[in-house]
This record gives C-alpha cells, sequence and structure tokens, in this order.
C-alpha cells in the first residue's frame, strides 16, 4: 500500500483534525507530488469472493493473535519490556527481532482499520507502551543495545550504528515507521507515531552530508520514511531517505558492503540484480518511490535495467527471486535451480511492493502481470490455510526427505529468523488496496477479486460490486451502483497469461500459442476495445447504478518451456492456467514426481475439486492410448504440502 486512508468519513475527519493540530503548515503547501498514478486505498475496497476473502479472515483471526504470542513466547515482547524497564533479565533472540513485532502491528493496524475489534486494540495500546517504554531520551530505539550495551551485539557498547553493515539498528526502525503510519491512520492516535517522529528526528540529527555518512546493512528504512514523510510532510525524512538510497554505493564516508547489500556502485549505474533479493527488492522500492516523489529521472536506467534482469533472466515461473541458498539471493543469469530455491517468502513480498510501485510511476501492464504471478504463487505459498504454519523458502521442488525450510521438510510453525510469517501478516489485509487505482478520470482494474469499492474518480464517487470465481473462472462482473453518475475511463488489465506472454522476455515461454479469447462487453453490448499498455480502454462515459461491465477471459491448460540457457529446466514443462502456476505431489502421484511418463503423449484436462484442499483447481492428465490411464494429477503450487510430507515438483520430466 502506497497512501492507506480511513475508512470512514469520522476517521477522515479525527485523522485531520490530528494532523492539523501538528502540521498546520502541510496544509498552506501546494499538495505534495507523489505516484502518477494512485492506488484506490483498501479501505475503501472490501473483497468479499471465496478465494481471498478467507485467506484474509485466517489472517486476522489466527495469524496476528499466533505471531503475537509468539513473540511472547520467544521473548520478543519481553525485551522491549526489559529495555523500558518493566522488567529484569538479559535480551533474547536475534538483534533485529524487534523489527518482527512491528511488522506484525502493523498488519494489526490495518485489520483493526477494516474490522474494529477493541479487543486487538487494547492489545495493541498495550505492546506500543511497552515500545514506547524502551525508547531512549534522545530516541534511539533498540532493544538489543537499550537492555545492557555491554552485551549489544554489535560489540559497540554505548557507541551506536557501530556495525550498520550487520546490526540492523535502521532496518529495525523502518519497520517501525510502516507500523506507527498504519497504526495512526488505523485509530487516529499518536502513540506510535510520536515514538517514530522522535526516532526519525534523532536520525535526521546524525545522518547525512557531513554528518554520519553510513547505510544501512539491509534496507527499509528508505520506505519507512517516506512513509513517514507521506503524513508528517516534514522534507527532513524524505532527504534522508533519498540519502540513504544515494549513498549505497558511494564510498565517501563508508566503507562499502559489496554487492550482498547492494553497496557495490551507485544506484544510478546499477544493471543487474545482485546480492540478498529481500535487502535489493526494498531497495528497489524505496528508490522508486523517491523518484515518484521528487520526479527525478536519475534512476529510470537503473529501474528499468534491474527489472530486466530480473524479469528477463533470473525470476522464477512463481514469481519467486533469489536462486542461492548461501546469501538468500540473487544467482547467475539463468541459474535456477528448483531444489535448492531459495525464493524468499520476504523476497516474494519485496517484490510486489516493487512491480505495485513501478505500475503507478509507469502505468505498465508488464508489472501488474509480475505482481500478479507472485501473488497467487510464490507469495501465497508462504502460509499455509489454516495460517500458524509457513515457509521461509519456497522451492520449486521436494524429496520429501531434504530439510529445506530452515530446519524442517514442510511447513513450519515459527522460525528463529521470523522475518517471513510476519511479513505475510501485513501484505494480506492490505491486498484489496492493489485491486484498483485512479489517475485523473481513469479507473485501472489490475486483480480479479470478487470486491465491493466505493471510491472517488473524476470528482465524483463510484461504487462497484465485483463478482467472479477468478482464478478458477475468467469470467469477471462489475456492477456499477451508485445512483449519481459519475464520468471515467476504465482500463481493465489483459492478464500475460492471456497474451500468450509468460512474463515479459523469452526467460518463459508457452509451449504452444494459444488464441485466447476474450469478451468484454457493457449492459450486453460487445465491446472491441482499444488496448493500451496491456490495457483494454473503455472510453470515457457516464456510469451509474444498473450499468454493468462483463469481461470473460478463456482460460486454458497451458504448457510452459522455459529458455534453454535454464540447465534445471532443460527437458521439462511445467503446467499453468489462468495465473495459477501447477505441480505434482507425491500424494496425487503414486509413482512419484519425478518419473512421470507420458506427459507428451497426454491430453490434460481442467477439474475443479471443491473437497479438497479448500476447493482447488487440477489439471489431470490422461494416457492418449489409454484413456482410462491418469498420467499426471497437478494442484496449484499455493496449495502443496498441506496434506502431507513429500515429494513435489513444478517442473516435470517430458521423456
Ligand atoms: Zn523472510
Amino acid at each position: 500500500m502506497v497512501l492507506p486512508s480511513t475508512c470512514t468519513n469520522q476517521k477522515k475527519w479525527i485523522v485531520l483534525f490530528v494532523l492539523c493540530l501538528s502540521y498546520c503548515h502541510v496544509f498552506s503547501q501546494a499538495p505534495m507530488a507523489d505516484y502518477p498514478i494512485t492506488p484506490v486505498p483498501f479501505t475503501d475496497v472490501k473483497i468479499i469472493d471465496n478465494f481471498w476473502k478467507p485467506r484474509l479472515e485466517t489472517n486476522r483471526e489466527v495469524t496476528v493473535p499466533y505471531t503475537f504470542d509468539k513473540s511472547v513466547e520467544t521473548g520478543r515482547i519481553r525485551n522491549f519490556e526489559i529495555a523500558g524497564g518493566l522488567e529484569k533479565g538479559e535480551f533474547e533472540g536475534i538483534f533485529f527481532n524487534d523489527s518482527d513485532v512491528f511488522k506484525i502491528i502493523e498488519g494489526a493496524s490495518y485489520s483493526l482499520q477494516v474490522n474494529p475489534d477493541p479487543e486487538l486494540k487494547k492489545y495493541l495500546d498495550d505492546v506500543i507502551f511497552k515500545i514506547a517504554g524502551a525508547q531512549e531520551e534522545d530516541g534511539y530505539l533498540y532493544t538489543n543495545r537499550t537492555i545492557d550495551p555491554s552485551k549489544a551485539a554489535d560489540k559497540g557498547g554505548e557507541k551506536r550504528w557501530t556495525n550498520l553493515k550487520t546490526f540492523h539498528e535502521l532496518y529495525n526502525v523502518g519497520h517501525m515507521y510502516e507500523a506507527a503510519v498504519a497504526h495512526y491512520q488505523a485509530t487516529g492516535e499518536r502513540t506510535l507515531l510520536d515514538v517514530a517522529i522522535k526516532n526519525a528526528d534523532l536520525l535526521v540529527s546524525v545522518f547525512g552530508p557531513e554528518r554520519k555518512m553510513g547505510v544501512p546493512g539491509h534496507q527499509e528504512i528508505e520506505i519507512g520514511l517516506v512513509r513517514l514523510y507521506r503524513v508528517t510532510g516534514n522534507e527532513d525524512y524524505l532527504n534522508l531517505a533519498k540519502f540513504f538510497v544515494d549513498q549505497r554505493g558511494n564510498a565517501e564516508g563508508h566503507e562499502l558492503f559489496g554487492e550482498y547489500s547492494q553497496d557495490h556502485k551507485p544506484f544510478s549505474e546499477q544493471e543487474n540484480a545482485v546480492g540478498h533479493s529481500v535487502r535489493a527488492g526494498y531497495y528497489y522500492a524505496g528508490a522508486t518511490d523517491i523518484a515518484a516523489i521528487t520526479r527525478t529521472n536519475e534512476y529510470d536506467t537503473a529501474l528499468d535495467k534491474i527489472w530486466e534482469s530480473i524479469v528477463h533472466r533470473k525470476i522464477y515461473l512463481t514469481g519467486g527471486i533469489g536462486a542461492e541458498r548461501g546469501h538468500e539471493g540473487f544467482g547467475p543469469d539463468y541459474e535456477l535451480p528448483n531444489a535448492t530455491a531459495y525464493t524468499e517468502t520476504c523476497a516474494a513480498i519485496a517484490l510486489m511492493f516493487w512491480n505495485h510501485r513501478m505500475f503507478l510511476l509507469k502505468g505498465d501492464v508488464k508489472y501488474m502481470d509480475v505482481f500478479e504471478r507472485t501473488l497467487y504463487n510464490g507469495f501465497l505459498s508462504g502460509v499455509s490455510f489454516e495460517g500458524n504454519t509457513f515457509f521461509y523458502p519456497n522451492p520449486l521442488e521436494a524429496d520429501g526427505v531434504t530439510k529445506f525450510n530452515q530446519g524442517v521438510c514442510g511447513r513450519s510453525p515459527w522460525f528463529d529468523c521470523s522475518c517471513c510469517p510476519v511479513n505475510v501478516v501485513r501484505v494480506l489485509p492490505s491486498l484489496p488496496g492493489y485491486i484498483y487505482a485512479t489517475k485523473g478520470g481513469n479507473i485501472f482494474v489490475n486483480l480479479f477479486v470478487g470486491n465491493k469499492s466505493s471510491f472517488e474518480v473524476n470528482g465524483g464517487n463510484i461504487d462497484i460490486q465485483t463478482s467472479t470465481n477468478y482464478p478458477w473462472d475468467g469470467r469477471v462482473e462489475l456492477a456499477i451502483n451508485n445512483t449519481k453518475a459519475v464520468s471515467a475511463q476504465f482500463n481493465i488489465r489483459i492478464p500475460g497469461w492471456m497474451r500468450n506472454e509468460v512474463m515479459q522476455g523469452d526467460l518463459y515461454s508457452y509451449a504452444e500459442e494459444k488464441n485466447l479469447q476474450v469478451m468484454l462487453s457493457v449492459n450486453g453490448v460487445e465491446q472491441k476495445p482499444q488496448v493500451k499498455d496491456g490495457y483494454m480502454i473503455l472510453d470515457k462515459q457516464l456510469w451509474r447504478k444498473g450499468d454493468k461491465i462483463v469481461v470473460e477471459f478463456d482460460m486454458a491448460v497451458r504448457k510452459v518451456v522455459a529458455d534453454e540457457q535454464v540447465k534445471a529446466n532443460q527437458g521439462k514443462t511445467a503446467f499453468e492456467r489462468g495465473p495459477i502456476v501447477y505441480c505434482a505431489e507425491e500424494i496425487d502421484n503414486p509413482k512419484g514426481v519425478f518419473s512421470l511418463d507420458g506427459i507428451p503423449r497426454s491430453s490434460f484436462e481442467y477439474i475443479f475439486d471443491g473437497s479438497t484442499l479448500n476447493g482447488v483447481g487440477k489439471i489431470i492428465g490422461k494416457s492418449k492410448a489409454d484413456s482410462k490411464k491418469t498420467t499426471l494429477v497437478a494442484i496449484p503450487y499455493y496449495a502443496w504440502a498441506h496434506r502431507e510430507v513429500g515429494a513435489m515438483a513444478v517442473w516435470l520430466n517430458v521423456k
């Protein structure tokens, strides 16, 4: 989410009032520059479908309380209590554990904003009270040092920021700023926002030109500072974010950390995605924010080249990034092993954040293609249906024995380094904010998710109810419900899989070109729309209650092949239908997933099985010689490892 806003007019007034009290100067200035395309905030869109709604409910009802409980159990909350003098004891866990708590607060705040819950609100108040207590007098917040400086992980003692490369003092508070903004926008209360502002003011006084010239080893603070800037209007925060983006790769004032932290050359000179993939994704997202707000074009070439290096050469079919386990990051071009793929859930999230921002900046459909592919596959695999077991890596192949998931073979209830579960917590409730966007009188429909929405466009208000069984069915109905007519131009995304394009570039392609048809009608009259940047354009017209737009995308089982340069996939085929990437699991394929035979001599059909895995579409292969012989049963990749521990493969041998 880029600009979440409050859900009710009443809350909007509270927020405005509080903002006026503290930041009157903001309202006397011209409106802040920001992305040319504006996302419709998640608070204006309510998901009502059978696919995502249960996932969002599980996140709210299970994953939020579960991850808070885990934070208590593992000492994450207690660290704040000890740092604030409420308890006695020693720091427990990893030095960046504060950030996990901040991420849960962010997700819980989003939930609170659309689902008022006094009990959760009170719980947040209590946790925030402890966080505020752990903040030092001048704004510094890092329990790992505050509890006992002599035992600080960086061995810096009383001296702060002694090893920015490794010890995450800045990464942690970046997440705190994001949480603070979310909590403030959800409640109108400044309890955490004031903690964030005090901390950011300290950083502004310490870091920058002619002050401390270091950069964080793990990016995140850039995104956090921009969000804090948006809500306060304080340009010092924006300038500090830009400083951190520009100072990376500049040897003046700090020793370069190298490619692992993308600290090997200035951003504007970078062309390849390298290093740790979560660091990279947050970095690129932060730089895109700066490009949009400051209207600079100095990052344009780098953003385009890096994007191409990922999407043309380094991304998995599932939208996962980060091929190498050793450094949790990018490997060389075309090096995409399946069983050892790291493809961290956080990296999928970072890639989604970045691609959404690139869409908001440039308006091209290719970014939302990557977003959708990652959302339904490499991200969604990261959390179980039950909401209490997780993947950290999301490999495309498993043998049923190797403990690929941080020491576990299968889904795990928690990790010592638990960045991924708590990242899921904050992404799911904000998902409605990625469906629509506006620009002037244009409405972009980017994701096909059943929802009820009401938002401003062209000085009016439009109410839309979208009904669909996507991703299983390509029919999408948008019923307009506003009584007062509003003029708008609809821009409806044609997904890449409809356009015979797995993703832009030649890394993956469909084995057979299919002429999939899209049907578009308005009030029963078929349209022949213009297509621009991958969007079907419904020319500007008045929309009012009773109007109906219907889109029907052909969905077909598609075979995918990889560029020959990807050694791991030579001679192999993967299957897709709509936005879903499929995999074969041992439980459905008793002969094993590595010895499937006859695929070239099979025909494939799609069936929806409402009784398995919360209801999934399956791809069934039948022998052409013997139609009674099943040669393949494939399920959506996101649904694997729910029934038993066993082998799984996305890329299947075709010999
Ligand atoms: Zn993670």
